[in-house]
């Protein structure tokens, strides 16, 4: 055929081709669920456009997908009538793997199958998952609006190349046919399939037919009758009375493209001023590009149960970034844009609500669940530090659910809050008092910490990147001060004893002639000179005034080329 054209897989995409078929193997009935939710995906793309454009339908707008399978020729099929993909699309969707931060997720593989699993979960190769079950893959797609001449025609066998063609296609949409492999035959039967949907596509919200098996004598005779596997309504809008677990984790796992469960979910409708649903969920681990800046982000914006846009970032502050989920609303505008979204006052609203729900949600683990929280802590304290200077309005809030390494275990396990700090603190001490540091044994070992370790008073352990720039938002937590304890000049006076409160002063009276021949011989080094009472092993050390920048910040600045 002139139109055919055989195309190499980026090298990339071979990689993880190769890695999927592999590390995936054990769980491989998932390739339905994958090329289901694609199909899902398409649907609501094709809503959206025909929003603007009606005629995009071409006269069939009952969305279904469709699955078939046959036992002779050992092939399952999956057809879909969404939004289909023009040829150009086919390219770049199926042979290349376009999302940012490809060559760093390859870098991160460790090639520990298990944990490279997890890792390809997170990278979400969907498409691909097809050639865990099958040795060829056909692709046949009509994009919506596009004459039955313009189909196209992929492909593949799964390794280095891949063929496209242009071919004829009535009908507006997808349709994917898995050549099966030997030994897969399994996947070629009703009931299996059946049961596969169910356990992994039940919440998806169009209806996924299949052809009704007719048994028995007259078998033959009978017109073919399709019925509907799946529950089929949009999973936020049933009752949470009525989902199950399960369903709200395959949920999360279609609109997260994340293979592992869920940590927490919350799941409300808000009726009032403003009416909508949502559906967070916090996921178990933290993606692999958490810190890159273009990570998509956001939730998934529904306007009265149609799709409007992936990543709508205006819902939630950037420290919760790693929060998935749906946002429904019923007073949005059908046509909104992330323009207007940014401007819309009740967006403001809908975000100060979501995030009190998130914060809400947290809280609730932290309460009656330390370990799943610890875990929360692992893979995203990081970020949650940065909202005391995002989030001023729930400043303590946010304080309320931060972990420290403290004096109190003296270990680098970030696992004491600053309440568990303050049940902790000493009768007359009126601060909260922390060591930042570049790492945790510059902060353990710091000699600022002599006088307090003496005292028994604790400290906090600071040496995460983002600490200084936490602290220098959090200022105060109920009521007390947060100190550094390497700036200024250090008050403990009210934890001090009238015989040592006496014995520091005579310490100042005998010493007043040596501080003064110091501060002329350093005169051009230092700003001041004081006897110290809080070192007791050290002889000397340096500290940062009141009001200068944190030695943390300062390396930083300096790092910058400040
Ligand atoms: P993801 O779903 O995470 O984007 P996939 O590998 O599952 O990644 O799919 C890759 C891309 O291929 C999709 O983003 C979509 O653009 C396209 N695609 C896959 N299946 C379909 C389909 N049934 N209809 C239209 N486009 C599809
Ligand atoms: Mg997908």
């Amino acid at each position: 055929e002139a139109s055919t054209e055989t195309r190499g897989f980026e090298t990339e995409a071979k990689q993880l081709l190769h890695l999927m078929i592999h590390s995936l193997y054990s769980n491989k009935e998932i390739f339905l669920r994958e090329l289901v939710s694609n199909a899902s995906d398409a649907a609501d793309k094709l809503r959206f456009e025909a929003l603007n454009n009606g005629a995009l339908y071409e006269n069939d707008s009952e969305l279904r997908i469709r699955i078939s399978f046959d036992k002779e020729a050992n092939t399952v099929t999956i057809s879909d009538n969404g939004i289909g993909m023009t040829r150009d699309e086919v390219i770049e969707n199926l042979g290349t793997i376009a999302k940012s931060g490809t060559a760093q997720f390859l870098s991160n593989l460790t090639g520990d199958q298990k944990k490279d699993s997890h890792l390809i979960g997170q990278f979400g190769v969907g498409f691909y998952s097809a050639f865990i079950v099958a040795d060829k893959v056909v692709v046949q797609t009509r994009k919506a609006g596009a004459s039955a001449a313009d189909a196209v025609q992929w492909e593949s066998e799964g390794e280095a190349e891949y063929n496209v063609s242009t071919i004829e296609k009535t009908d507006r949409g997808t349709t994917i046919i898995l050549h099966l492999k030997k030994g897969q035959e399994e996947f070629a039967d009703g009931w299996r399939l059946r049961s596969i949907i169910k356990k992994y596509s039940d919440h998806i919200s169009l209806p996924i037919v299949m052809q009704k098996e007719q048994h028995g004598e007259d078998a033959d005779d009978q017109a073919p009758e399709d019925e509907t596997i799946n529950t089929a309504t949009a999973l936020w809008t049933r009752p949470r009375s009525e989902i199950t677990d399960d369903e709200y984790k395959e949920f999360y796992k279609h609109i997260s493209h994340d293979f592992a469960e869920p940590l927490k979910w919350s799941h409300n409708r808000v009726e009032g001023k403003l009416d909508y649903t949502s559906l967070l969920y916090i996921p178990s681990n933290a993606p692999y590009d958490l810190y890159n800046r273009d990570t998509p982000r956001g939730l998934k914006l529904y306007v009265q149960r149609t799709f409007i846009m992936d990543e709508a970032e205006q819902f939630l502050p950037l420290y919760m970034r790693f929060i998935k989920g749906v946002v429904d609303s019923n007073d949005l505008s059908l046509n909104v844009s992330r323009e207007i979204l940014q401007k819309d006052p009740n967006i403001d609203s809908m975000r100060s609500a979501l995030t009190k729900r998130v914060l809400d949600m947290l809280d609730k683990i932290r309460k009656n669940d330390a370990d799943k929280y610890a875990e929360f802590w692992k893979n995203f304290g990081q970020v949650m530090k940065e909202g005391p200077a995002e989030d001023y309005a729930n400043k303590d809030k946010i304080a309320s659910l931060l972990l420290f390494a403290t004096t109190h275990n003296d270990t680098d396990v970030q696992d004491q809050s600053l309440d568990d700090y303050i049940a902790r603190m000493k009768e007359g001490q009126d601060k909260i008092y922390y060591v930042v540091a570049e790492n945790f044994n510059t902060a353990k070992h710091s000699p600022h910490l002599e006088v307090f370790r003496k005292k028994g008073i604790e400290v906090l352990l600071l040496s995460d990147r983002v600490d200084d720039w936490l602290m220098g938002h959090l200022m105060e937590y109920d009521g007390k001060q947060l100190q550094d304890v390497g700036k200024g000049a250090l008050d403990l006076g009210n934890l001090d004893s009238e015989e040592e409160k006496k014995e520091q002063e005579q310490v100042e009276e005998q010493f007043k002639d040596f501080v003064e021949r110091l501060k002329t011989v350093l005169t051009d080094e230092v700003e001041e000179v004081r006897v110290t009472h809080r070192l007791t092993e050290s002889p000397a050390c340096l500290v940062v005034g009141e009001h200068d920048m944190g030695a943390q910040m300062r390396r930083m600045l300096e790092a910058a080329g400040q």
